[in-house]
């Protein structure tokens, strides 16, 4: 993968800078954010998607694509013309693609580099693991299957498709009777516990960790089954999926904070030894709390998190912190804000 380095604004104006982001995933309060600290926004939307941010009346200007794979060199330079800084979020990453994010040469908010120890299983877990982290053990081989486990498919979109089992024999009936051809699955131990998403903030300019907020998801039907009787679920034949429909506060044990911050450094501060600039901006923690309150962390997400839109105004958390109600998308216009006002923007690209 080649990286491009963009050629940066000298202005130190951020109103003559643009935040971009396509149309989709937490982009409402990342554009509201852009406006709040006074940038400009920019949507990027593919036709038919675009009332959203038409209605709310977060983005100063709206282009549109017909297709994801429309995002060539004539909007780059579209772009770039704007002195447009592009954030990431899931959908973009998904839309996108690592490798063609890896080559934008438009300005970029984030860490691209990091984007490989992410997505990529073996390396998340050996980052995390460095990080000292407690993550679910990992069943390389079916037939050491010796307690309950969750089965994830790579392909299986949003969680759809995941199953539980809890000997080598349950699991081969499930994956040759709804599986047969798949090969690409982890098979993880099934923690027991509550799932808590933590959202970080970690800012280049201020060199601090802040925690934003944290969700929990509300997944279709994982979080049905539990409305019907267990001989009805078991009548119907009901299978657990975890497609999520929204995200939805949570405020934790406030003893427990000290354990979250610990965690959410040690990360940033491993990725520093993995890659260029580190893990910086938003990112979340997906963890499961058990009954004895120990954390276990089962994946990272290095970007801003759906789970922090029911934030728009603020957590509780920002709360404590600001005196404005800021949003993760707010705080990141806010990182952009001073590194241009400071001429540090080459600090916040990736
Ligand atoms: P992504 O961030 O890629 O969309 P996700 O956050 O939905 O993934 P998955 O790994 O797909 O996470 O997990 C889906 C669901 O399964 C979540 O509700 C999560 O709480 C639950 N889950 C995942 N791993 C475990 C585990 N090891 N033990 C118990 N529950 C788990």
């Amino acid at each position: 993968m080649t990286k491009n380095q963009p050629i940066l604004p000298a202005s130190t104006n951020p109103s003559d800078f643009v935040i971009a982001t396509i149309g989709s995933h937490s982009a409402l309060q990342i554009l509201k954010g852009a406006k709040d600290e006074g940038l400009k926004s920019l949507a990027i939307c593919k036709k038919g998607s675009e009332r959203a941010y038409e209605s709310y009346g977060v983005a100063d200007e709206i282009i549109f694509v017909d297709e994801w794979s429309d995002w060539n060199e004539q909007l780059e330079e579209e772009l770039i013309k704007r002195n447009a800084i592009v954030i990431p979020h899931g959908s973009f990453i998904a839309y996108m693609g690592h490798d063609r994010v890896s080559k934008m040469q438009v300005m970029y908010y984030g860490t691209k580099e990091i984007l490989k120890w992410e997505s990529d299983r073996t390396l998340e877990r050996q980052w995390l693991e460095k990080a000292g982290l407690q993550l679910p053990r990992v069943f390389e081989n079916p037939a050491d299957i010796d307690k309950p486990v969750i089965v994830k498919f790579h392909g299986a979109g949003g969680g759809f498709g995941y199953f539980i089992a809890k000997t080598p024999e349950q699991f081969q009936e499930v994956k040759d009777r709804k599986y047969p051809k798949e090969n690409d699955f982890a098979i993880q131990e099934y923690i027991v516990g509550v799932p808590i998403y933590a959202h970080f903030f970690q800012s280049p300019i201020t060199g601090e960790l802040e925690i934003m907020s944290f969700d929990k998801r509300y997944e279709s039907n994982a979080d049905s089954i539990g409305r019907i009787r267990a001989e009805d679920q078991l009548a119907a034949n009901i299978h657990t999926s975890y497609t999520i429909v929204g995200n939805i506060p949570v405020v934790i044990r406030e003893s427990m904070l000290q354990e979250f911050f610990e965690m959410g450094e040690n990360v940033v501060k491993v990725s520093r030894e993995l890659c260029g600039k580190g893990l910086f901006g938003p990112f979340c923690l997906e963890c499961i709390v058990t009954r004895k309150l120990e954390i276990f962390c089962f994946e990272i997400s290095a970007r801003i998190v759906a789970g922090t839109n029911p934030y728009i105004e603020g957590s509780p958390y920002t709360a404590l912190k600001y005196d404005v109600p800021m949003s993760t998308g707010r705080r990141i216009a806010r990182d952009i804000k001073q590194a241009i006002e400071q001429g540090r923007l080459e600090e916040i690209l990736g």
